[in-house]
């Protein structure tokens, strides 16, 4: 069986949020049942707004490892899981958002930069900034374990230094810095391959990705894919740390996406990787 382990922003999602390109590739997935996760930094009301419309029943993963929802009986053998919320068992793995936040505000105290949060911003600034709508960016706000940022004057390198001295992580998507606990894609990737292993016998997995905060998914994934950037180039950090393990899709976010289902999953083209 194959799972597709999928990135959001940049990948799924075009600069505008559409996803029109993918939908041929999308439908095959959906009609095929094959699980579609999604592992986004994107909150979980995001998420759900995309799942929902998309009509995607399976489990996903929020705001860069985080956390993952599963929906209740999705899997038929008990497993280990932090909390149940709505009709979800949640297994977390990232750091609560009120610590994030303090941290974030001491070093902006100590060292003068001017950091802006998404905490520190209405709704109609992250709106404006992110080309979302009000009700998209009220939904993009309700973070829980990670907190987007941009730094509009300082140092790069000594912010992202006290981050980790503060005992975070960091990471960087599309937009923003994201501040976060010791959580990353990769991990819940793995908890997530765990389970469908016990659920299907044998599992291939996908990843599909944009940006530095996709590598540990990519690392940890059978097959991963890097899709073009909106200026047409790929990371070239993922890139280089990966060379020859990776495949390079054709096209930019969601065209490349489909390029990527229709050569591995509908062609098998990963067999020869
Ligand atoms: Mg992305």
């Amino acid at each position: 069986m194959i799972v597709v382990f999928t990135d959001l922003d940049g990948t799924l999602l075009d600069e505008n949020y559409s996803y029109e390109a993918a939908k041929p590739a999308l439908n095959y997935l959906l009609r095929s049942n094959i699980p579609i996760v999604f592992c986004s930094s994107k909150t979980r009301a995001e998420i759900e707004v995309y799942r929902r419309e998309m009509g995607i029943k399976d489990p996903f993963i929020s705001e860069n490892g985080a956390a993952i929802f599963i929906p209740k009986y999705y899997f038929d053998f008990p497993y280990a899981y932090t909390k149940q919320l709505d009709d979800y068992n949640v297994i977390e793995l990232g750091t609560e958002y009120s610590v994030l936040r303090e941290t974030l505000e001491r070093i902006r105290r100590t060292t003068g930069y001017e950091i802006v949060g998404f905490g520190d911003m209405t709704v109609e600034e992250v709106a404006r900034d992110c080309g979302l709508s009000l009700k998209e960016a009220k939904l993009a706000k309700l973070r829980e374990y990670d907190e987007a940022f941009s730094i509009l004057e300082g140092d790069e390198r000594e912010i992202l230094r006290l981050i980790r001295e503060a005992g975070l992580n960091y990471t960087k998507g599309g937009r923003y810095y994201h501040i976060i606990g010791n959580n990353d894609k990769g991990r819940a990737v793995h908890i997530l391959t765990e389970l469908y292993s016990k659920k299907f016998k044998d599992v291939k997995t996908i990843g599909i990705g944009d940006s530095l905060n996709d590598l540990p998914m990519l690392m940890t994934v059978d097959i991963p894919v890097l899709v073009k950037k909106r200026d047409g180039t790929y990371d070239m950090d993922i890139e280089r740390i990966m060379e020859g393990k990776l495949l390079k899709a054709e096209g930019i976010g969601p065209s490349g996406w489909k390029w990527a289902i229709e050569n591995i999953v509908i062609k098998g083209k990963g067999d020869e990787k």
